[in-house]
């Protein structure tokens, strides 16, 4: 097989979108407007919805740094009456972390209103306790708060053969030798791929991180195998933050504010919602986005320089 998505020379936007566009058969089908609307910000354009669904990495924060203004701007939201959801692909660490990390960073959610990819793959993980499940989380994963027991493949090369399934959480301390071993191990014996972070990509302060995503889509590109994708741009992560806006709030008067066409604006087009594309500070960071709207035909509704 063609080797290069395995170890990309370099992981920038162009380098995603070419793979997003190569993974496309496993991602949602939506149709789209014929052009987006450019405004300066979300507040110019916040009088036309009820509830916002918001993506975190490149809108709320980078990294582990706020993005400068956003803290006002959910205020400003809120004093408006908006209904707002944090919509999240990040899974690295359970809810109660993430909710002390949006604290720390000056962002006042409440627990109801965050819905994290993690959560949704670990009521998957749930209708199959009896299994023995193996998971990339990291180095010392927080595995404590997924209602199942889930042991760490990092820590126990044992389970790559032992596991009845296995989960990808993070791919922090993931290498080529254990992406290896575990093709190696479901080649001998398929079993379940559950991805709790559909993302390829994340942006940091130091430029994109290969996120788990990622490595699930290599493994179906080698094995013929289908993973589990839970989050973005998925049916299942859509509706579970429709739901936490409420029932009264028509998908026409919600908007998916994020910075990736592929998860963000694709997922939530698909779910009926509008979309706001926002360009300042995640993957589409100081690039021209007209080629990669055209390139894929992913239009969002409305095009905003800044949250
Ligand atoms: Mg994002």
């Amino acid at each position: 097989m063609d080797r290069s998505a395995d170890s990309p020379a370099v992981v920038d936007t162009d380098w995603a979108f070419d793979r997003y566009e190569q993974v496309r058969h496993r991602l949602v089908a939506a149709t789209f407007p014929t052009a987006g609307e450019p405004v300066d910000d979300v507040a110019a354009v916040a009088e036309r919805f009820d509830g916002f669904v918001l993506d975190a990495f490149g809108v709320l924060n980078v990294g582990a740094s706020p993005v400068p203004g956003a803290v006002a701007r959910i205020a400003q939201l809120r004093r408006a009456g908006k209904r707002l959801v944090v919509l999240t692909n990040g899974a690295t660490r359970g809810r109660t972390a993430a909710l002390a990390t949006y604290r720390a960073l000056g962002f006042d959610f409440a627990p109801a209103e965050v819905v994290a990819s993690r959560d949704l793959a670990a009521a998957a993980l749930r209708v199959r306790a009896g299994l023995l499940w193996a998971a990339a989380g990291g180095p010392a994963p927080d595995l404590g708060d997924l209602g199942v027991p889930v042991r760490d493949l990092l820590a126990d090369a044992g389970l790559f053969a032992r596991a009845d399934g296995f989960v990808l959480f993070s791919s922090a301390g993931w290498t080529r030798d254990h992406q290896a071993r575990l093709a190696e191990a479901l080649a001998r014996r398929p079993r379940p791929v559950v991805v709790a972070n559909p993302d390829l990509v994340a942006p940091r302060e130091d430029g994109l991180s290969l996120e788990p995503g990622h490595y699930a889509h290599l493994l179906a590109d080698e094995l013929a195998l289908a993973p589990e994708f839970y989050g973005k741009p998925y049916a299942g992560a859509l509706r579970a933050a429709r739901a936490r806006l409420g029932p009264d709030v028509p998908p026409a008067r919600i908007a998916m504010v994020g910075d990736s066409l592929h998860t963000d604006v694709l997922g939530a087009r698909a779910a009926g919602m509008a979309t706001i594309l926002v360009t300042d500070h995640g993957l589409f960071r100081g690039r021209d986005l007209r080629p990669y709207v055209d390139r894929s035909g992913i239009v969002p509704d409305i095009v905003a320089a800044g949250f």
